[in-house]
């Protein structure tokens, strides 16, 4: 049975994302491991005060943009993200025209259906990644993950990934592909070799993301590229590093 979260408790909001995912757990849709990676996350949320840091809103305005100057963009949905973010990645694929495919570490048919069902129940209609749609493969990529659909992202140029692991961004890097990373660690592989990483909470970004490319939809191209050409995703990591470093020093000389 489960207990009811005080709403003025002082971590409501993080123990509601918790439950989101025991609940995707239930539902098929998380494993177990899923839930040990959160964990992760979780530590580098507590370090950024759980909020979102301007390295990391300027880090989205970018994403935004590169999604926008995409040809062929695709959201990478792992079952973390969507127990999390269900109805929002489907708001996402709808402002950026990015299509959806599923991308699972640990693979299997049961739940790659599960994911797609989920996504197809709020509305998604065309999941790609599953089942024999999984007939291209990322070479030099070890496990399932390589396994991806020929209309997605196989032929992308840009890749969202949240909540990824290094070994995949960098092959997706070797490609040519463009990779979005969402990682709370800003010393993950996935953040380094991403060619932009948010460090946030992948929960507050996907409602900035959207919002940030409604609004730079009327802007022209060229604004957009520069931009894009402005960001240096190291530089930006040490921002967050830094602002982990500052927190542990202020608390220090409040004790
Ligand atoms: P890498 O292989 O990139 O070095 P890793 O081995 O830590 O990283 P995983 O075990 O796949 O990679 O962990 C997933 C990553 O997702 C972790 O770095 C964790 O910080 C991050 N993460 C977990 N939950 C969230 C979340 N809700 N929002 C953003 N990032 C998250």
């Amino acid at each position: 049975m489960r207990i009811s979260i005080p709403k003025n408790h002082p971590r409501a909001v993080s123990l509601g994302i918790r439950e989101m995912l025991v609940d995707g757990l239930k539902a098929g849709l998380v494993v177990e491991e899923g839930l040990i990676a959160h964990g992760r996350g979780e530590t580098f949320d507590y370090l950024i005060g759980e909020k979102t840091t301007p390295s990391a809103i300027m880090a989205i305005n970018t994403a935004a943009a590169l999604l926008l100057m995409s040809s062929h963009p695709i959201i990478s949905v792992n079952g973390n993200f969507a127990a999390l973010c269900g109805k929002e990645i489907i708001n996402l694929s709808r402002a950026c025209g990015a299509l959806i495919e599923v991308n699972l570490f640990y693979h299997s048919v049961r739940r790659e259906r599960a994911i797609q069902n989920h996504l197809e129940k709020l509305g998604a209609t065309d999941v790609l990644g599953v089942g024999r749609d999984r007939s291209a493969k990322i070479p030099n990529l070890n496990g399932e993950r390589k396994r991806v659909d020929p209309r997605g992202i196989a032929v992308a140029d840009t890749v969202f990934v949240p909540l990824e692991d290094g070994d995949r961004t960098e092959a997706l890097i070797r490609m040519g592909k463009k990779v979005i990373a969402v990682d709370l660690n800003p010393l993950s592989r996935t953040a380094v070799h991403a060619t932009i990483c948010i460090v946030d909470n992948v929960v507050r970004v996907i409602p900035i993301l959207i919002q940030m490319i409604l609004e730079l939809k009327g802007k022209n191209r060229h604004s957009l590229t520069s931009m894009i050409r402005r960001f240096d995703n190291l530089r930006n990591l040490n921002e967050s590093l830094k602002l982990i470093r500052l927190g542990g020093s202020e608390i220090s000389a409040t004790v």
